[in-house]
């Protein structure tokens, strides 16, 4: 088939089987080097249109797609919704009875099928092996394909062993997809996958419908009560949490304040997790709180806000938790509050996790990323964009850009505060957090001061200028800096290398003053 009829067969299918006009960005690419045989790596955006890249070759190659999908728990919903449109799809995974499943493999054998869709473990199965030998397959597609990565959050054992599907299937062309996207998990991804001759397609990753905020963090629930009642009101929208507690906790409070909220983590039995997801999809204006483990593979239109109560563990989880509001394309949130306290709290469990010494490493690398976002004086969809490899310009629609923070020479109150924590790190069996450190430096003669003589030292008392919630600042920039780092259960605040560089005065120290308001969204003075 020349590509003229590749495309225009594609494009008939576009049409009559989905009833779109015509194909977006680069999915029109990307379905005719596949319908070819090519196999492809695609990394777009949460809601850039990667299902059709593989849906549409599937219809048009003789045989059957079968999709590996982590996302058991959606399988149904994704093959009801195939099965409206006229596709002819099933699935196998471990939620089904053997007679379900025999009839999906019948359907198989018999060429009655466009798209099979599959948990990867199903791959590790003999007899699924064997099942795909006796009939066509005319492409894989991996989704969610970042789950091959170690380093990421969503690592799926059992996505190691697609690495050999190629060998066994020489001439099925693959194609891997994702939303996450820096060029480390890109690599990682065509290694880990034998993707060595795919070509890849990197569409843009920028949201531009989405507003970025980032907020100093003091009464958390408060805060977001307050965005969502001025903001808001009557949408629907996720919150995420970093503990199960958290999310119990917020969900409760949410609903006594009148606002339609469900919680949704893994300690909840699994058909309340079910109903509860199932609500979020069908109802409008409800709030879901959830840990990290809700959102992946969720297909809701109209996610109007995404906030953040605790700090995600690197931009690319964030970026990926974010990238669920305004797939519509609608004006939305991304609202994030942040706080010294988990800059202490990740560290902790980097600390305590039991990876090996790289793996803690490169957590730490990913923290630190993270808190340069939060801190930066820059647009942040600069920072994001950049992060992701792609340049852009000033977007205008973010809280540093509506709003600039002030920068200010920092410099003397960063050698105020790393003298005092030098100080403290010099005591023998104490290990002190930022609160004592904001004490001392503010001259207050609490108990655990004079417990411990630190009222006589030099440094007590020479921050007066700046408020407690100034120092806390200035600690989370220096985090954020390097300039400083935490250890430990209790957050002892520990020099760095290039603290001495400060303390030595061959380095000057700038610093993001906090804007005094937080800058909203201009919905209503819309014309
Ligand atoms: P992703 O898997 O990348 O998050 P989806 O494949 O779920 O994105 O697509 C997101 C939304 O965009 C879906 O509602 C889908 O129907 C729609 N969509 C995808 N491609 C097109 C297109 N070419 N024309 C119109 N709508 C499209
Ligand atoms: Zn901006």
């Amino acid at each position: 088939m020349s590509s003229l009829e590749t495309t225009s067969e594609a494009v008939a299918v576009l049409r009559r089987v989905f009833g779109y006009d015509a194909f977006r960005g680069e999915q029109e690419a990307i379905v005719e080097h596949i319908i070819g045989g090519g196999d492809a790596l695609v990394l777009m955006p949460t809601g850039g249109g990667k299902s059709l890249c593989y849906q549409v070759p599937a219809l048009v190659r003789p045989g059957t797609g079968v999709v590996v999908s982590p996302l058991i728990a959606l399988m149904q919903d994704q093959v009801d919704a195939l099965l409206a449109q006229g596709v002819r799809a099933g699935f196998l995974n471990s939620t089904q009875d053997f007679g379900q499943r025999r009839a999906v493999e019948t359907a198989f054998l018999a060429g009655e099928l466009d798209l099979l869709y599959l948990a990867p473990e199903r791959l590790r199965v003999e007899s699924t092996v064997n099942l795909l030998d006796r009939g066509k397959v005319s492409l894989f597609a991996i989704d969610e394909a970042h789950c091959v990565s170690q380093w990421g959050h969503d690592f799926r054992p059992d996505y190691l062993g697609l690495s050999d599907l190629h060998e066994r299937w020489p001439t099925v062309p693959r194609i891997a997809l994702t939303a996450t996207a820096t060029s480390r998990t890109r690599t990682e991804i065509a290694q880990r996958l034998n993707l060595g001759e795919a070509r890849h397609f990197v569409a843009s990753f920028d949201r531009p419908n989405i507003q970025y905020r980032i907020v100093p963090k003091n009464s958390p629930t408060r805060q977001l009560l307050d965005l969502l009642r001025t903001e808001h009101a009557g949408d629907s929208g996720i919150v995420y949490c970093l503990t199960r507690s958290s999310v119990d906790k917020t969900a409760e409070f949410l609903v006594q304040n009148g606002i339609a909220a469900v919680p949704y983590h893994a300690g909840l039995d699994a058909a309340t997790r079910a109903a509860n997801q199932a609500r979020f999809l069908r109802e409008e204006g409800l709030v879901v709180v959830a840990t990290i483990a809700f959102g992946m593979g969720i297909d809701k239109p109209d996610v109007r806000f995404v906030a953040h109560l605790d700090l995600p563990k690197s931009v690319e989880g964030y970026y990926q938790e974010t990238g669920r509001a305004g797939r519509d394309g609608l004006p939305s949130t991304a609202w994030l509050a942040y706080g010294l306290q988990d800059v202490v709290q990740q560290r902790k469990l980097i600390d305590g996790s039991d990876g090996d010494a790289a793996h803690r490493r490169q957590a730490g690398r990913q923290l630190d990323a993270m808190l340069a976002l939060c801190e930066t004086v820059e647009c942040r969809r600069v920072q994001l964009l950049n992060y992701f490899g792609e340049q852009a310009a000033p977007c205008g629609n973010c809280d540093t850009c509506l709003a600039p923070p002030e920068s200010w020479d920092g410099t003397i109150a960063a050698q105020k505060l790393l003298s005092t924590v030098y100080r403290l790190q010099h005591e023998r069996r104490q290990k002190f957090g930022a609160g004592q450190v904001i004490d001392i430096l503010l001259g207050r003669t609490t108990a655990k001061v004079t417990q411990f003589g630190h009222d006589s030292l030099t440094v007590f008392g020479i921050g007066t200028e700046l408020s407690e919630s100034e120092w806390r600042g200035v600690v989370r920039q220096l985090l954020a800096q390097g300039l400083l780092t935490v250890e430990g259960d209790y957050g002892t605040l520990v020099l760095t290398d290039a603290s001495a560089e400060v303390l030595g005065r061959r380095r000057e120290v700038r610093l993001r003053r906090e804007p005094k308001r937080e800058p909203r969204a201009a919905k209503a003075t819309k014309a």
